[in-house]
């Protein structure tokens, strides 16, 4: 049997490895557009402050592919796809045969939203080259601006500040995440953007981009300002990096492909997994976890399994210059009796939410500090009933003064799973994630556990 993966980013190459168990005969090959092998991406900014080295990026070693034997085809973009002749044409002009595809290609920022969106200087980062783009451009640059509220605008910001750059984030909601987050969360992700040099602007609406020779030097607002900026972060208009989708028969719904609870697609033996699709009635399909799980699931499936996916409750996890940001189940649940429990926070930086309708529980927000999130998930997975969750948790979870430490959780710094602080590891202040390998450290700063990267 071929197996054709486009994408060689976390989906792509967990399913590679399920295949490759499930079917030892298999001939796999594995397409990436980019020059380097799989990568741990939301480190990229850690390895620009070199804070990871070039060599802890790499998410398998040098001979994982030779031993798996898997094709790797670095540099080799896929261009189209012929479902009913089952091929895949590359850039280059080659075509691959196929008996079963998966697309697992991530998504990209498009450009032609913004008037003026093409300008020299104004950059997205995804990839491990944008960041030598980013460090040429900085250069020269004086005042940057990010537009695009989401973990990647988070972390351009925390790029730009790393070349020692002033960052203005403009953001088109009253605060920030506005659509998602209650005001306590908000003003915690401002204030520790604020404490590490970004200046959010609020309702500020980018309508272009002005330029002077090629390069930008403004935002243009809705309300008729300039703004300065020589560098500019753009992350809106995330799409699937494979624009030829809607043209090979795959449906395309809000701007992913969608698939079924199996990740099959509309076309016969194509899957798709990872952040480029969307699950019936999905409403945040991001994140590395997310597209890891769908990785082994689509591994299962593609080779004659009927797995299906189990849905994470967790829509966003992610650090804001290293503050932990862990969001699940549903923080905004319409036309029900909703009221949310937030105990003694916000307090000393931190601030946790239960959001509870119709007397359970469906949703819950860490900022700050994590330690109940992986018990409270299992609950929000469940949707139990308020009145039966564990006065013992509710108390450890609400009054500051019940904090101890013990049986804590931490936020991954590179992946963000959540990582079980056991006694080993506060004895010896290291850990390693169970599932992307990161090594880290593990500081006690006033009465709790952070993870850090050095
Ligand atoms: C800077 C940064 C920080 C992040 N931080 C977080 C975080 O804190 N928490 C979190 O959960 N997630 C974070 N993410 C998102 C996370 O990295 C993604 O959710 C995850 O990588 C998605 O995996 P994927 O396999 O779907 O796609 P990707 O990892 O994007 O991989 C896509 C692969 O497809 C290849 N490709 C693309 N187009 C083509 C084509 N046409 N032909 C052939 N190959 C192609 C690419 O080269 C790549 O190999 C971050 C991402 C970035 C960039």
């Amino acid at each position: 049997m071929r197996y054709l993966i486009v994408g060689n980013g976390v989906a792509g190459t967990k399913a590679a490895e399920v295949i490759r168990k499930r079917d030892p005969k298999a001939e796999i090959t594995v397409l990436s557009a980019e020059e380097v092998p799989f990568y741990r991406r939301p480190a990229l900014v850690d390895h620009l402050s070199a804070r990871v080295p070039l060599q802890s990026l790499w998410g398998r070693p040098e001979q994982f592919y030779q031993e798996q034997r898997i094709d790797l085809r670095l540099n080799a973009r896929a261009t189209g796809l012929d479902a009913r002749e089952h091929r895949v044409e590359l850039a280059s002009g080659e075509v691959l045969a196929y008996d079963r595809l998966l697309l697992a290609a991530g998504i990209a920022s498009a450009r032609g939203y913004i008037p003026g969106d093409t300008l020299k200087g104004i950059v997205s980062l995804q990839r491990l080259a944008d960041l030598n783009t980013i460090r040429e451009l900085a250069q020269l640059a004086r005042q940057a601006v990010v537009i695009g509220e989401g973990v990647i605008g988070l972390e351009m910001a925390r790029a730009f500040r790393e070349l020692g750059l002033p960052v203005r984030y403009l953001i088109s909601g009253p605060r920030f995440w506005s659509n998602l987050f209650p005001p306590e969360a908000s003003a915690l992700i401002e204030e520790r953007l604020a404490a590490h040099g970004v200046e959010v602007q609020p309702e500020v609406e980018a309508v272009a981009f002005l330029g002077r020779d090629g390069r930008v030097r403004a935002v243009q607002t809705a309300r008729g300002e300039s703004i300065p900026a020589d560098l500019v972060g753009l992350s809106i208009a995330m799409r699937p990096s494979v624009p030829w989708a809607e043209a090979a028969g795959l449906q395309v719904t809000n701007n992913r492909v969608s698939v079924d609870e199996q990740l099959a697609t509309a076309l016969p033996d194509v899957f798709a997994a990872g952040d480029m699709v969307r699950l019936p009635g999905e409403t945040a399909p991001f994140g590395w976890l997310r597209a890891w799980h769908q990785g082994v699931v689509a591994g299962i499936n593609l080779t004659g399994g009927a797995a299906p996916l189990r849905r994470r409750t967790i829509t966003v996890s992610t650090r804001a210059f290293g503050m932990p940001i862990l969001a699940m189940g549903d923080l905004q649940p319409a036309g029900r009796n909703v009221k949310r429990e937030h105990g003694d926070y916000p307090t000393d930086g931190v601030y946790k939410e239960l959001v509870v309708a119709d007397g359970r529980l469906v949703g819950a927000l860490f900022v700050g500090e994590v330690s109940e999130a992986g018990r409270v998930e299992e609950l929000v997975r469940r949707q139990v009933p308020y009145a039966e969750i564990d006065p013992g948790l509710l108390r450890a979870l609400f009054d500051v003064r019940y904090w101890r430490g013990g049986g804590s959780e931490v936020l991954c710094p590179v992946c963000k799973f959540l990582v079980q602080v056991g006694e080993e590891a506060v004895r010896s202040g290291e850990l390693t994630c169970p599932i992307c390998g990161a090594e880290f450290l593990l500081r006690l700063t006033g009465d709790r556990f952070m993870a850090v990267l050095e």
